[in-house]
């Protein structure tokens, strides 16, 4: 039998990887490793031994937590870098040269959209927009330089989940990459490698981190894709099926200096041992929340995949095995009540953040998606009456207390 989700996130592969068996893997602070011989350095560089020189291309404490993100995503490889923007940047430049395309859910993160328009379009690799629950859409965006297909697991801030097993049997028709942002599900909610992805990113920042302790991000390769098929990867096809992570390793990651912190890297593993007690909380809680607002006569619209009336909910149930994350959004009538509702709160803070072990709140319209139109806002299926709630792990009736006294003054 193998073992489950906890024994792995706090064992790792099992004891005897840190030398001097100290329970918590130490943070290796410094820059450099030096080598017994010249020879030793020479083949370390020339990839023929593996060995820490220098740590923005590897690093022992961070080289820990990589090997549990590959463990509990059951995954070929991982590479942690500095955030989840990271994680999304350095994986698109891996697989992608100009004249290349990717289709992407149009619901999604605004840093990604904003990444995907504002930084990858000008350099030659555009994003085809599509609702991610419309196959034909999908099909339609699809050509001979196609790359990829993006989407996140449950989206933010009005939960649209994707039908992995729709999606994935497009992305394998076309030998195209499909790539789950899975900040919002983590490896505990959702086995991405079951469900046809290819590669698994997160936002480490969030749930993992271990309430908001630190920034970070993390690629996993599921080992499911023949890199052959990736022209970005010629020169890498030697590698076989480590060609993506030999390139990002060699090439993009160690470059654009997009490496993780290894105190952070420390604070990402502790996260890791709690994850699921975290997550099991947070989804109770979320749910009891959203069914809480569904109640409540101000409250115009609920999006949340755990209550029953939600479009997503039995997708939820067969890809998260009856869990629902932690993030829901709510409408009120108009953006003033939105911002009374805000300034009243007294325990949920107003923060962008999200799995913080706090529950946060925030306006989306004037905040994470400011910079877009009105029609952007839309497309990404955001007004200015929409609330997101991040919830944490508090005690559920002082959430709701909150939330009540705050709703009766808008
Ligand atoms: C926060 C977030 C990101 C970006 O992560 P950072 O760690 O802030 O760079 C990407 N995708 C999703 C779904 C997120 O919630």
């Amino acid at each position: 039998m193998s073992p489950g989700f906890s024994t792995r996130a706090i064992h790792g592969a099992g004891p005897g990887t840190e030398p001097r068996r100290a329970l918590q893997f130490p943070i290796y602070a410094g820059v450099a490793h030096d080598f017994e011989s010249a020879e030793a350095m020479g083949a370390t560089f020339s990839g023929r031994k593996a060995a820490f020189a220098y740590s923005r291309i590897a690093n022992p404490t961070v080289d820990a937590f990589e090997k549990k993100m590959a463990l509990l995503e059951d995954g070929l490889g991982s590479v942690a870098v500095s955030s989840g923007m990271a994680a999304i940047s350095t994986t698109l430049l891996t697989l992608l040269a100009a004249g290349d395309n990717i289709v992407s859910s149009s619901s999604l993160f605004g840093g990604t959209f904003s990444l995907f328009r504002n930084v990858l379009s000008p350099l030659g690799i555009e994003t085809r927009f599509v609702p991610i629950d419309d196959p034909d859409a999908i099909e339609a965006a699809i050509d001979g330089q196609t790359r990829a297909i993006f989407l996140e697991t449950i989206s933010n801030p009005r939960t649209v989940v994707p039908d992995f097993a729709e999606v994935s049997r497009i992305a394998r028709a076309h030998r195209l990459v499909l790539i789950a942002d899975s900040t919002a599900t983590t490896p505990y909610l959702f086995s991405a490698k079951r469900h046809g992805a290819d590669i698994a990113l997160h936002s480490t920042t969030k749930y993992i981190s271990g309430g908001a302790t630190s920034m970070g991000g993390a690629i996993v390769d599921l080992g499911t894709f023949d890199w052959s098929a990736v022209p970005a990867l010629e020169g890498y096809h030697r590698f076989r099926e480590m060609a993506f992570i030999a390139r990002l390793r060699k090439e993009v990651y160690r470059d654009t200096g997009s490496c993780m912190s290894p105190y952070d890297a420390y604070l990402q593993s502790l996260g890791l041992e709690t994850l699921a007690l975290r997550m099991e909380r947070v989804c109770e809680n979320a749910r009891a929340i959203a069914e809480f607002l569904a109640g409540e006569d101000a409250v115009r619209s609920v999006d949340y995949p755990g209550l029953p009336s939600s479009p997503y909910h039995d997708l939820a149930n067969r890809q998260f095995d009856g869990r629902y994350g932690g993030v829901l959004a709510f409408s009120l009538p108009d953006k003033a009540s939105c911002f009374r509702f805000l300034n009243r709160l007294r325990l949920m803070r107003r923060s962008s953040n999200l799995g913080d072990n706090k529950s946060l709140a925030l306006h989306s319209s004037t905040t994470i998606y400011v910079e877009f139109t009105a029609e952007e806002q839309k497309a990404m299926g955001v007004d200015d009456t929409i609330i997101r709630l991040s919830v944490g792990i508090e005690d559920p009736d002082d959430i709701i207390a909150d939330l009540r006294q705050a709703l009766a003054g808008i």
